[in-house]
């Protein structure tokens, strides 16, 4: 349904436009350059990326591997090579510290299009015509890893949009491309009008995937004035997972502030709009 107000005009009135859209920029160029790094080389042949975000190179010295891709691997029983194994190791620590979704609204190209299609059903007014439970995702997490074991391949990465969408940008040959332009856009759609935030929030296993692994991030979004909340919903509104404001918003005067469900993607997007500023990253959960 259209809300009465949209969020985001109420923050420019009280922040100024800069303010107003610090996070949703930063994450935008954040973007906008991992793309352009795997890009780089098979575009216009400046190499200093080599692969995709499944498994990559950098300068020729650093190796980053998705860990999901290595589970499936070990559960396939396949034998990792030893990059396969520092690559993930690396991605690992990174996302256990700055929060594992992090990977989601920051580099995955997937979020462009999903977000997208929230900002247009919003606009359009368009009902939820399915409702679906959050914790899909880790069963369909289990699924995945089943499956190899199961099949002895990893056969998640063969539908996995986020894999097909960079392969498909990157390296894709007509018929892969087109297979990548299908699925994402059977995601797209499905967002669209079918059921709200429905793949992010409810189905993709990478997501669930990247949120377990940073179940204990020192990066988190607090809500250090949330004396001062008036209660506009604006946050709620473009948060992709509403639930986990919640608890922060309702902690007593003194207690703990600190957003720390492993839904929240660490986005950024319930400081920008917020008028009352009452949000902030925090190191720690202090607030
Ligand atoms: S939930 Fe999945 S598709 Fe969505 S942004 Fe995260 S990894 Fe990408
Ligand atoms: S709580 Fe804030 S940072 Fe976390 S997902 Fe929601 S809008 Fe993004």
């Amino acid at each position: 349904m259209r809300p009465d107000r949209f969020a985001g005009p109420a923050a420019v009135a009280a922040k100024g436009r800069v303010a107003a859209v610090r996070w949703l920029a930063s994450r935008r160029s954040a973007q906008a350059a991992f793309l352009a790094l795997f890009a780089s080389g098979p575009l216009v042949g400046i190499w200093i990326t080599k692969g995709t975000l499944a498994s990559s190179m950098t300068l020729g010295v650093l190796p980053l591997t998705d860990p999901l891709l290595l589970l499936q691997s070990l559960a396939a029983l396949h034998v990792p090579e030893r990059s396969a194994l520092i690559g993930a190791s690396i991605v690992l620590a990174a996302y256990a510290v700055v929060g594992g979704r992090m990977f989601c609204s920051w580099v995955c190209p997937v979020n462009l299009l999903t977000d997208l299609a929230h900002w247009l059903r919003l606009r359009a007014g368009f009902k939820n015509a399915l409702r679906l439970n959050r914790q899909l995702r880790y069963w369909l997490l289990a699924a995945t890893i089943a499956m190899s074991a199961a099949t002895g391949s990893v056969v998640w990465e063969a539908v996995n949009p986020v894999t097909m969408l960079h392969r498909g940008l990157l390296f894709g040959t007509l018929a892969a491309a087109g297979l990548a332009a299908v699925v994402v856009g059977a995601v797209f759609l499905f967002d669209l009008a079918v059921a709200e935030r429905g793949w992010c929030s409810h189905l993709c296993p990478v997501g669930a995937f990247y949120g377990l692994i940073g179940r204990f991030r020192l990066l988190k979004v607090a809500a250090p004035r949330r004396a001062d909340c008036d209660h506009c919903q604006d946050c709620f509104q473009v948060c992709p997972e509403p639930h986990v404001i919640v608890p922060a918003l309702k902690a007593p005067a003194g207690g703990d502030a600190a957003i720390r469900s492993i839904d929240c993607t660490n986005c950024g997007r319930c400081i920008d709009v917020c008028p009352q500023s009452v949000f902030a990253f925090s190191l720690g959960g202090k607030p």
